[in-house]
């Protein structure tokens, strides 16, 4: 059923490798997000150097690409040996909150490519639903979270899940027994928000693994003094955290610097 908050788009292909540092091959289904994140979001840069989008306001209306389960089932085939993952995604969200149609999607894609013995992983501001639950086990869904702060989120990520909702459904996979893990990137210098890093690291030790990465494209950053060494910093938290914990972790390219 077509929705009516929501545009359709058809596109040539689906699957591709990406150069994103801990990408394989990923997959974009929708064009535009609404979370209408203002850090600022760098797919919705992308989008609009490209000419993909106008404006702000027409990025945060969603377009479906209503020809994904066509292209997929041609482009699975074709790719299967290649690929390790599909990472869902770098360019949009794929359960953008409240958008059932969008969530519905990205369950069925993630299952297709499940059915072809293919593993999966996931990133959202939204609230991950429990039927992921029901596909394999080697699949991988994270959040992102960088403030438990709702005024923060109600200002930066405006249109997302709350801090509680996006940490609830997470805690419900990992209690099913699915891998879970926590992007904590973009993350923000104290002249922007005032907060205990470690009460982030703490709501969420339930996870397997963290990524760790600084806020980029923001002018307020390098007006911190001392961020270079406030970024080693938490690196190093983030590290000794998850090596005390026993988790994996990955920081992110150029958060740590001499
Ligand atoms: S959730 Fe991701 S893709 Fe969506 S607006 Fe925010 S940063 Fe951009």
């Amino acid at each position: 059923m077509k929705s009516n908050l929501i545009g359709y788009i058809k596109r040539k292909s689906l699957l591709y490798k990406t150069a994103v540092e801990y990408g394989d091959y990923t997959i974009n289904h929708i064009q535009g997000c609404s979370h209408g994140c203002i850090y600022p979001c760098y797919a919705m840069l992308m989008a609009r150097r490209f000419g993909k989008v106008a404006t702000y306001e027409e990025w945060l209306r969603p377009k479906i690409v209503e020809n994904a389960v066509e292209l997929l089932t041609k482009e699975i085939p074709r790719h299967k040996t290649k690929i390790k993952f599909v990472h869902f995604c770098f360019s949009t969200d794929p359960f953008m909150y409240g958008y059932k149609e969008i969530e519905e999607l990205s369950v069925k894609l993630i299952k297709m490519l499940n059915e072809a013995h293919i593993k999966c992983t996931a990133l959202t501001k939204g609230c991950l639903p429990v039927e992921l639950a029901r596909l394999s086990d080697d699949n991988e869904f994270g959040i992102t979270l960088v403030s438990l702060d709702e005024k923060f989120r109600e200002k930066n990520e405006p249109f997302s899940a709350s801090y509680k909702e996006r940490i609830g459904c997470l805690y419900k996979l990992h209690k099913s027994g699915i891998k879970t893990w926590v992007s904590i990137e973009p993350y923000p210098t104290p002249n922007i928000i005032q907060q205990d890093f470690d009460d982030i690291l703490n709501a969420i030790s339930f996870v397997d693994k963290i990524i760790f990465g600084k806020m980029n494209y923001n002018a307020m950053v390098s007006k911190y003094a001392g961020y270079k060494e406030y970024f080693n910093l938490l690196s190093e938290k983030v590290i000794n955290f998850c090596r005390k914990n026993n988790k994996i972790y990955h920081i992110k390219e150029g958060t740590i610097t001499k």
